[in-house]
């Protein structure tokens, strides 16, 4: 049996597990993410390795990194949570451990987890779409990780979704992630509060009567208790979301759509209206057969095991 190590450096938290070749895993470790340089980051990222060395025997490591990745070099080349500018990550972590290193983009790795051992795992061709604090995703088509020429393909979260709209992170103005993501569910949520308190009886009795006070999951909580606004909030992301996926299907006619992410775990109130203005948007949706929408299956450990699996193949 293979055995490897999948990491996953987000920009809160380090996770690293061991993983065999069904995608199980068998042990894994979790640190808080040090300061953003990217020596404590290499420094927390070994000791985990090392950690979990001790009672496995490991072929490689995958490590998932949050920015635009250049797999074939192993560089991350920008990471805007962790400061990194074209780090070697991948040989620097060889050298420290002294295993084969495979560095890819948290999303696409996420992505190639459900794909290979998630809600995808039946298909052949998948866009998965990560809607958290913004939107990531991965794109598999025909078996195989589309990565781009320099590894940037698959940051869905910045396709210019309104001309002109609002501003992005990304420096750009409009982006998809603006108008859906959990940032814009906050928004949607908080604007139906402060100008239709009826509506949003319910949400604002879990924010003690606050519009400001609204989080993600008081959103969530009072939807799928059947409040309007809140519902209305998901319909409106959903909208977004829907309209995203239609663009998606225009361009690579994906086996299936799978939502992972924070936002999606509010399953069918994001869900159901979101599938709704995919079929309404999509091309020639009468001549085609429409992919299915389906939920994430892997939850947070999709980025370890898709990771694993992708140092295992390399
Ligand atoms: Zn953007």
């Amino acid at each position: 049996m293979v055995l490897t190590i999948g990491v996953d450096i987000g920009g809160t938290k380090i996770a690293a597990g061991v993983v065999d070749e069904n995608g199980e895993i068998l042990r894994m470790l979790r640190q808080p993410s040090p300061a953003r340089d990217s020596e404590s980051v290499v420094d927390t990222v070994v000791n985990l390795v090392g950690s979990l060395k001790k009672d496995h025997e490991v072929e490689a490591i995958g490590v998932g990194a949050a920015g635009f990745v250049n797999t074939g070099r192993g560089r991350v080349i920008f990471a805007p949570n962790l400061a990194w500018r074209d780090e070697p990550l991948g040989d620097r972590l060889e050298e420290a451990t002294s295993l084969p290193v495979v560095v890819e983009n948290d999303a696409n790795a996420a992505a190639w987890g459900e794909f290979r051992f998630g809600a995808a795992r039946e298909f052949n061709s998948a866009a998965v779409i990560t809607v958290g604090t913004g939107i990531g995703g991965g794109i598999i088509i025909d078996g195989q990780l589309r990565r781009g020429t320099a590894g940037f393909a698959g940051e869905i979260g910045h396709i210019n979704m309104v001309s002109d709209g609002l501003p992005c992170g990304c420096g750009q103005r409009g982006c998809w992630e603006v108008y859906s993501s959990g940032g814009a569910l906050l928004r949607a949520a908080r604007e139906i509060a402060r100008t239709d308190r009826e509506r949003a009886t319910l949400l604002l009795d879990l924010a003690s009567g606050d519009p400001e006070a609204i989080t993600g999951l008081m959103v969530t909580q009072a939807a799928q208790a059947g409040c309007s606004g809140a519902v209305d909030a998901f319909r409106e992301i959903a909208h977004w979301l829907g309209q995203g996926m239609a663009d998606l299907g225009a361009i690579l006619d994906p086996e299936v759509f799978v939502l992972a992410g924070g936002v999606s775990e509010a399953g069918h109130v994001l869900l159901e209206p979101a599938r709704e203005a995919y079929e309404q948007k999509l091309t020639a949706v009468e001549y085609r057969e429409v992919a299915p929408v389906v939920l994430a299956s892997l939850g947070n450990d999709a980025g370890i095991i898709g990771a694993a699996d992708l140092a295992a193949q390399r």
